[in-house]
C-alpha cells in the first residue's frame, strides 16, 4: 500500500469508491445524507470553509469526518472535552478510521506513537485541544503532514455569549493564518444569533458558508410541571423510565448529591456529577453512564457538552435553567438516536427569583446583564404558555412552527384557561397598595387574609385588599403571579430580595381596558397528575412479542462484546442498529451490511456474533 493511503480505501479500486457517498455508506452503514450534511460536505471538498449550525444528534460529526476521509491529509478536529477524547477515537477506530487524539493524558509511549503516525501519514483523524492547536510545538510535529481540514467541534466556546466560554478558543482565530489554505469548520448546537455572530467574528469566518437546519428536535416530549413535591413528582417521572438512561440537572452541587443519595435509596440506580469533585470520581461516574445500559446521572450543568451517549432516554430539570438556549441544550441531550425520549422540568416561582438574583449578583457589564435578563424572561414565558411548547421554544429561535405538535403536554392535553382580570386586578393591587416592596409569599398572605406577625407590624390586615382573594387557594395565586411575571406585567426587583414591582402595562389592566386570561395549572398529584403521561418513550415502544425479545438478546450480546473491550455499547451499535437488525432480520453477511449502522469494519468484526443470535431465533 503507497504511504499515506487509507486502508478503507484500499478496499475498493475505483475512484468512486472516495466519493463522500460511498465512504458514507462502507465506513458509516448509511445510505442517504441527512438534511444538509451533503451540501456541507461538498463545500469543504471543495476547499471552502463552514459555519454548521445543526441541533444535537442532526449528523454534525460526519460533516467533518467524512471530507476528512476523502481529502488528502489528516483532519484536524478541535475539541475541549479532553475527559471524552479516548471514547471518541475508539469509537472511530471501530469504524475502521485510523484516529488518534493529542492530550496531556497520553503517556510518553503514546505520545511518540502519534507523532510517529502523523509524519508517516497513516492518521485521517487527530483530536487536539484549543490551547495545543496554536503553540509552535504543535506545529513543528505537524512539520509538512498536509492537513484535510480544520474541525472546530463545540464553537460555542468561543463566544461569551454562549454558556460554555473558555478563553482559549479565542486563540482559534489564528489558525487561518498559521494554516492557510486550510478548509475549516465551525459545528455547534448553538442557534442563538449572538453565539453565532460571535463565531464568525472571533474564528474569522466572514467568507464561510453558514449552514443551518431546523431546530425541532420531534422526538423529544417536553413536558414542564409546577413544582409542588419535587423529588415525588421527580419519582413518578423516573417510573416512566426503568431500565433506561437519563441525566437530572439541578443548579447546585448540594443539591446533586442531595438527590442522586436520594434516588438511591428509592430504588433508582443514580451518581452525581459536578464540578467540585474529586475528578477520579467525577471521571468515574461519567464513565458509568456512558458505558451502562440504565443509570440516571445526577448533575449540575457541568455535565453534558460533548456527551455523544445516543440513546439518553429523558433529561429532566430539578431548577429552571438559566435560558431557553441553555434548556434547549441541556434537554437536546435526550434522544440523540432519533428514538422517543423526554424532557421534563419542575420549577416556581422561587427558581425566578432565584435565577434573577444570580444574573444580578454576577459582576457581569450592565448590557450582558440586560442580555441575560430578557433571556430568562423568555423562558419563563415559555413555561407559562398555554399553547404548543415546541412552537413557543422553535419561535424564540426565529423559527416558525404551525403548532399543535402533538407531542408536548400543553398538546398531548391541552390546559384550560379562565377569565382572570378581575384575579390579576385583585393580584395588582396587592402589589401596589403595599408599596411595591415584599414578595409573592407576603402578597398571597394578604390577598388570604392571613394574620400574622407580618401583616399585622406593617398594617396590611387595615387595608381593603386584605382578605379580597379568599376566594382563590393560595396555590392559584402562586400561579397568577407567575403569569404576571411572564406577561410582563410585573418584574423581580432583585436588589429588593425579590419584591414585585408593577410595570407600565399594569395601568392598562387596572382600567379594565386589557383582558387577562391564564392557564389553569394541572394537578401536581394523584392520578390526573399521572395521565399528562406521554408517549411511552423507549426503543423498546417501537417493538413487540418476538422482535423485542430478539432485539434483547442482540443487546445482551452487545454488552458482552462492549465489556469486552471497555468501550461503550453504542461504540459497537447503537440501539437504532440493534432495532433495526431485530425487525429486518438479515440472513446473511450480504444482508447484514444492508442494516443501517453496519458499515464494512463493524461487519468484519461483529457481523458474525450478531448474526448468530438472529439465526439462531428465526
Ligand atoms: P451531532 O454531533 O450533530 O449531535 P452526531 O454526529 O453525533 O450528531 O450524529 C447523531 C447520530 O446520527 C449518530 O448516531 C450518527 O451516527 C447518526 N447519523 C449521522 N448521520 C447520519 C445519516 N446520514 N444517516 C443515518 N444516521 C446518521
Ligand atoms: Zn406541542
Amino acid at each position: 500500500m503507497p504511504q499515506g493511503q487509507h486502508p478503507i480505501h484500499a478496499l475498493f479500486e475505483t475512484g468512486s469508491e472516495h466519493a463522500p457517498l460511498a465512504v458514507l455508506k462502507r465506513v458509516y452503514g448509511y445510505s442517504a445524507f441527512r438534511g444538509r450534511q451533503g451540501e456541507v460536505i461538498d463545500q469543504v471538498m471543495a476547499g471552502g470553509d463552514a459555519v454548521v449550525l445543526f441541533p444535537t444528534g442532526a449528523g454534525k460529526s460526519l460533516c467533518f469526518q467524512i471530507p476528512a476521509l476523502c481529502r488528502d491529509g489528516i483532519g484536524i478536529v478541535v475539541s475541549p472535552l479532553i475527559a471524552l477524547m479516548r471514547d471518541q477515537v475508539e469509537a472511530l477506530k471501530q469504524l475502521g478510521i485510523r484516529a488518534a487524539a493529542l492530550n496531556s493524558t497520553l503517556t510518553r509511549e503514546e505520545f511518540v506513537e502519534v507523532r510517529r503516525a502523523i509524519a508517516a501519514g497513516t492518521l485521517d483523524l487527530l483530536y487536539v485541544t484549543p490551547e495545543r492547536i496554536v503553540t509552535p510545538a504543535f506545529r513543528d510535529m505537524i512539520g509538512t503532514a498536509t492537513i484535510a481540514l480544520f474541525a472546530i467541534d463545540e464553537a460555542h466556546c468561543v463566544s461569551q455569549w454562549g454558556h460554555d466560554f473558555r478563553p482559549e478558543y479565542r486563540e482559534l482565530g489564528q489558525l487561518a493564518t498559521l494554516y492557510p489554505g486550510v478548509p475549516r469548520l465551525a459545528l455547534t448546537a448553538t442557534a442563538d444569533p449572538y453565539t453565532r455572530d460571535d463565531i464568525i467574528d472571533r474564528l474569522g469566518l466572514h467568507d464561510a458558508r453558514v449552514f443551518t437546519t431546523s431546530f425541532d428536535r420531534p422526538n423529544i416530549t417536553y413536558e414542564i410541571v409546577e413544582r409542588d413535591q419535587p423529588r415525588q413528582q421527580l419519582l413518578r417521572f423516573l417510573s416512566r423510565h426503568k431500565g433506561e438512561s437519563g441525566i437530572v440537572y439541578c443548579l447546585s452541587r448540594a443539591k446533586v448529591e442531595d438527590t442522586a443519595g436520594w434516588l438511591n435509596e428509592h430504588g433508582i440506580r443514580a451518581r452525581a456529577y459536578h464540578a467540585g469533585m474529586d475528578r477520579t470520581a467525577r471521571d468515574a461516574n461519567q464513565d458509568a453512564f456512558l458505558k451502562e445500559e440504565s443509570l440516571c446521572l445526577v448533575a449540575t450543568v457541568a455535565f453534558g457538552m460533548g456527551i455523544d451517549k445516543p440513546n439518553v432516554r429523558y433529561v429532566a430539570h430539578l431548577d429552571l435553567p438559566g435560558s431557553v438556549e441553555a434548556y434547549y441544550q441541556e434537554t437536546g441531550r435526550a434522544g440523540r438516536d432519533g428514538l422517543p425520549s423526554e424532557a421534563w422540568m419542575a420549577y416556581g416561582m422561587a427558581d425566578v427569583i432565584q435565577r434573577g438574583r444570580m444574573i444580578d449578583e454576577s459582576g457581569s457589564e450592565p448590557d450582558i446583564k440586560r442580555v441575560e435578563r430578557s433571556k430568562l424572561n423568555a423562558l419563563l414565558a415559555i413555561c407559562e404558555t398555554p399553547g404548543c411548547r415546541r412552537q413557543a421554544i422553535l419561535a424564540h429561535f426565529g423559527e416558525s412552527h404551525a403548532g399543535g405538535c402533538g407531542n408536548c403536554d400543553t398538546c398531548l392535553k391541552p390546559v384550560e384557561t379562565w377569565d382572570g382580570t378581575d384575579a390579576a386586578i385583585k393580584a395588582l393591587a396587592a402589589i401596589y397598595r403595599t408599596g411595591e416592596r415584599f414578595g409573592t409569599g407576603h402578597l398571597i398572605d394578604v390577598l388570604l387574609g392571613a394574620t400574622n406577625d407580618k401583616t399585622t407590624r406593617f398594617g396590611h390586615t387595615d387595608m381593603p385588599v386584605f382578605g379580597a382573594g379568599k376566594d382563590l387557594p393560595a396555590k392559584t395565586w402562586q400561579s397568577v403571579y407567575r403569569q404576571l411575571l411572564a406577561a410582563g406585567l410585573v418584574s423581580v426587583d432583585h436588589a429588593a430580595y425579590g419584591a414585585l414591582r408593577l410595570e407600565a402595562d399594569a395601568k392598562a389592566v387596572f382600567r379594565r381596558e386589557r383582558e387577562v386570561r391564564f392557564r389553569k395549572d394541572r394537578p401536581t398529584t394523584g392520578k390526573a397528575a399521572r395521565e399528562t403521561s406521554s408517549r411511552a418513550a423507549s426503543a423498546r415502544a417501537t417493538l413487540d412479542g418476538a422482535d423485542l425479545e430478539l432485539f434483547e438478546l442482540l443487546r445482551a450480546t452487545r454488552t458482552t462484546i462492549a465489556k469486552d473491550l471497555g468501550v461503550p455499547p453504542y461504540v459497537v451499535f447503537p440501539d437504532t442498529t440493534l432495532v433495526a437488525m431485530a425487525t429486518e432480520r438479515p440472513t446473511d453477511l450480504d444482508e447484514m451490511l444492508g442494516i443501517s449502522g453496519v458499515g464494512q469494519s463493524k461487519l468484519e468484526r461483529y457481523g458474525e456474533a450478531f448474526l448468530e443470535v438472529i439465526l439462531e431465533h428465526t
